[in-house]
C-alpha cells in the first residue's frame, strides 16, 4: 500500500481542529448573550425593589433567548431594562413586566395557559418553559406568523399560535388554568372569565390608554376575586371588527386555525 503523501497527512491532522473550532465559535457567540441574560436576572429581576422570587420563573428568564425575539438590529439591546419595538407599532414588554406577570400567575408544570397578545412570542416562550401547554392569540397576522415560525425554529413544541381576536378567547382549548393578557381592554372580557377554570388565575391590564392597572383575578365558582397589583401601560386591546376586510359574510368570518 502506498504511504500517504505529506500533504494528505497534514490534511488529516488538520481535520479534527476544523471540526472542534466551529462549535466553539458558536458557543462563544451565544455565551456573550448568556452573560447579558444572567445580568438581566440579577439587576432587573431579583434586585431590591424588583423582588421576583419564584425560582422557576427566574430560571426560565435566565434561559429563554430574548435576543431571538427582537428585530436583528436591536439584538444588542435585548437584555436592557425596557420594552423594544417589534414592528407594526407593537412592542415586546420589558423583561421585568414579563417576569412579574408570569410570577403572579403561579405557573405549575401541568397547567394549560392562554395568552392574549402574542407579539414577538417571548412571553409565550417563557411560559412554555414552565407549564404544559400555551395557547396564544395575536390579532396582527404578520406578527402571529413571525412568532409561530420563530417559536418552531427555537424548538418550542408546546406553544400553539393563532391569528385572531383574543377578546373571544380560544373556546376549543378551554378551560384554562391561567390566562395572561398583554394588551389592555377597557374592561375584563367576559369570554375570558368564562374560559377560566374554577380556581384559575388571570393577569390583565385594564383601563384606558393612559390610565391602566394590572389586575389579578381569581375565579371561585361564579365569584371573581380582584386585586390591582401594579400601574402599567400596555398597548390597547384592539378588536378585529374594526378591520375593514372583516365586513365579510358571516360564513367567511370563522376563526383561523392555529399556525
Ligand atoms: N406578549 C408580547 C408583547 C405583546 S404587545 C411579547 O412577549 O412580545 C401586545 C400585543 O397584543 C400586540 O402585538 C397587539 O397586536 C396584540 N393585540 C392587541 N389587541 C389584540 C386582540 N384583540 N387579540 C389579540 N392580540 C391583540
Amino acid at each position: 500500500m502506498r504511504k500517504p503523501t505529506l500533504l494528505k497527512t497534514l490534511w488529516l491532522m488538520a481535520l479534527p481542529v476544523v471540526d472542534i473550532a466551529a462549535p466553539r465559535l458558536a458557543v462563544a457567540a451565544d455565551d456573550s448573550f448568556a452573560h447579558a441574560r444572567q445580568r438581566m436576572v440579577a439587576e432587573q429581576l431579583t434586585a431590591p425593589g424588583r423582588d421576583i422570587t419564584n425560582a422557576q420563573v427566574l430560571t426560565a428568564m435566565g434561559k429563554v433567548p430574548r435576543h431571538e425575539f427582537v428585530p436583528e438590529g436591536l439584538r444588542s439591546l435585548a437584555y436592557q431594562d425596557r420594552p423594544l419595538p417589534i414592528g407594526h407599532d407593537q412592542t415586546i414588554s420589558q423583561p421585568y413586566i414579563v417576569a412579574f406577570m408570569t410570577e403572579q400567575l403561579e405557573p405549575r408544570p401541568t397547567d394549560c395557559v392562554l395568552e392574549i397578545g402574542t407579539g414577538s412570542g417571548y412571553q409565550a416562550a417563557v411560559l412554555a418553559d414552565l407549564v404544559a401547554q400555551v395557547y396564544t392569540i395575536e390579532i396582527i397576522k404578520d406578527l402571529a406568523e413571525g412568532a409561530a415560525s420563530n417559536l418552531r425554529r427555537l424548538g418550542y413544541t408546546n406553544v400553539h399560535v393563532r391569528a385572531g381576536d383574543g377578546y373571544k378567547g380560544w373556546p376549543e382549548a378551554a378551560p384554562f388554568d391561567a390566562i395572561i393578557v398583554t394588551c389592555a381592554p377597557e374592561k375584563v372580557p367576559q369570554p375570558l372569565v368564562e374560559q377560566l377554570k374554577n380556581g384559575g388565575r388571570m393577569i390583565i391590564p385594564v383601563g384606558s390608554t393612559w390610565n391602566q392597572e394590572l389586575v389579578l383575578l381569581r375565579k371561585h365558582g361564579d365569584k371573581l376575586d380582584r386585586h390591582a397589583v401594579l400601574p402599567v401601560r400596555f398597548v390597547p386591546m384592539t378588536r378585529q371588527s374594526q378591520e375593514p376586510e372583516l365586513s365579510k359574510p358571516k360564513s367567511e368570518q370563522a376563526d383561523q386555525p392555529s399556525l
